[in-house]
């Protein structure tokens, strides 16, 4: 599959930089067919954070002066499990995160739009100094007025995070919370998680290549828990003009909009004395490149 880039396209005829026709969540190859399946794992005290910034984006106390619920976000950050898994495992351990960002007045948000510039000096001391080597830039949408996959204007932030100089060895990863929009329902989650792969283009610039990093999990007293999936279904009237396959599985939280039940997580390992055990099937093992 083409690695799709972003596409700012024109509505009556002026560039619109906030709807980026690609899919995040088909779009992209993940990076477990690159021969490493991936798990982005959150501890207890990270996931709770996790949680409570997607809590606050939904509370009537964060509306913005334009009216709408605003963006939350912050950076998390992580170690790659190489000593347990070795290099390029794809295994990251989330156990840390910056100040939330504020929000800033944008084009499209007056108010509400998350502005992550003023904790970038927290990501250069984890980086730097804590020898953390992932860095998650985590943002939440609002639940009205902007949709549910990353802007054109997400992808050129986290290119100019992944430009950093302090950057250089660090992974850097891009997560999003959307509300789901196929139903009025409140509080149903998903989640899109993006691998941005720096490499130099023939001009010698560098640009990005993006893959999808496919599974959230956190720890839970000892066990590991993936979060569960449903069926996305976008009517046409909300693509946004993207080509949205039928029938994708995709992972969030909530009560799952096609059948009214609540979405089960579902345990893949356990996490004891500081070490991973995976159930079969979500082993790491390295594949053949294809
Ligand atoms: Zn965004």
């Amino acid at each position: 599959m083409e690695n799709v880039r972003k596409h700012a396209y024109k509505i009556n005829g002026e560039e619109n930089a906030y709807l980026a026709l690609n899919d995040p969540f088909t779009d992209f190859n993940t990076v477990d067919e690159l021969g490493y399946p991936s798990k982005l794992i959150f501890t207890s005290k990270a996931f709770i954070h996790f949680l409570q910034l997607i809590d606050q984006s939904h509370s009537s106390s964060s509306y913005s002066r334009s009216g709408v619920e605003e963006e939350k976000g912050c950076f998390f950050f992580g170690r790659e499990l190489v000593e347990q898994f070795g290099k390029n495992c794809n295994t990251i351990l989330i156990d840390s995160y910056s100040e939330d960002w504020k929000t800033t007045d944008s084009h499209i948000l007056s108010g509400g739009s998350v502005d992550p510039n003023p904790t970038l000096s927290e990501v250069e001391h984890a980086v730097e100094n804590l020898g953390y080597d992932c860095v998650i830039y985590f943002h939440i949408h609002p639940k009205k007025f902007h949709y549910d996959v990353f802007s054109t204007g997400d992808y050129l932030s986290f290119e100019s995070v992944a430009k950093l100089d302090f950057m250089q060895n660090t992974s850097l990863l891009a997560l999003l919370a959307s509300p789901c929009r196929s139903t009025e329902k409140r509080n149903i989650y998903q989640f899109s998680c993006l691998y941005v792969q720096p490499f130099y283009n023939q001009d010698g610039k560098k640009d990005f290549h993006y893959y999808q990093f496919p599974h959230i999990c956190y720890i839970e007293d000892e066990k590991v828990m993936e979060f569960g999936r449903f069926e996305r279904r976008v009517a046409p009237s909300l693509s946004d003009n993207r080509r949205v396959p039928a029938r994708h599985m995709i992972q969030g939280f909530g009560v799952d909009p096609n059948t009214g039940l609540n979405i089960q997580d579902k345990q893949i390992g356990t996490y004891r004395d500081g070490y991973f055990s995976f159930d079969e099937g979500y082993q790491y093992r390295r594949r053949r490149m294809r």
